[in-house]
């Protein structure tokens, strides 16, 4: 009994004790917590900053990959010069405004000339992109511009919807809204049938 009262006293005064922090960012989570009127002593907050530290290091882990990185040796002759498409690629980012995120799908589409790309290499490449702090329209753009820039095709286009939280649960709140943005390279550009196919093809 009194062995299990021991443990019971030791475990509750390790509880209430937070661990020294692993990260530049966990001491100051718990200044803002203050700030916002909380109390970063009680039970359920005193490992919220470890946590929180962790969760926004993955969530901006883009900052410290490249799309050189994530194609690696993923690229292969090919003859052919059809459009490839991927598309209702799940995406989730940050708004770099309010820190809020913002979701929704990407489609990506390539006409290549002589190399093609490992398809599971696009879903990584927008990752790279998506996991910093962003606004969906750059964001649009980076995954074209890579694209182009790694695989040298005829043309690429990329289309992302999202939903921003910043504009569902603040601000204006509209729960329904999608924003749409559109990047086009190359033959998506300039041909007007290849665009309109590609447009078809992700909302069939
Ligand atoms: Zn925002």
């Amino acid at each position: 009994m009194i062995l299990k009262k021991n443990l019971n006293a030791d475990s509750r005064k390790s509880k209430l004790k937070p661990t020294a922090p692993q990260t530049a960012i966990e001491p100051r989570f718990r200044e803002i917590l203050k700030a916002l009127g909380e109390n970063p002593s009680r039970e359920g907050l005193l490992d919220t900053p470890r946590r929180f530290s962790k969760s926004i290091e993955f969530l901006t882990s883009g900052y410290h990959k490249s799309v050189a990185d994530v194609v690696g040796r993923g690229i292969f002759k090919a003859e052919s010069s059809e459009m490839v498409i991927v598309r209702d690629i799940e995406l989730y980012s940050l708004c770099e405004h309010h820190m809020l995120p913002f979701f929704g799908k990407a489609h990506v589409a390539y006409i290549p000339d002589k190399k093609i790309i490992g398809l599971s290499k696009i879903p990584r490449i927008v990752d790279v992109f998506a996991r910093r702090l962003q606004v969906q329209e750059r964001m649009t753009a980076q995954v074209a511009d890579a694209l182009m820039e790694v695989l040298q095709p005829l043309g690429v286009a990329v289309v992302i919807e999202a939903a921003h939280f910043c504009m569902m649960m603040r601000g204006v709140e509209k729960q329904n809204s999608k924003t749409i943005t559109s990047a086009m390279r190359g033959e998506f550009y300039s041909d007007p049938t290849t665009r309109k196919e590609f447009l078809q093809l992700i909302h069939e």
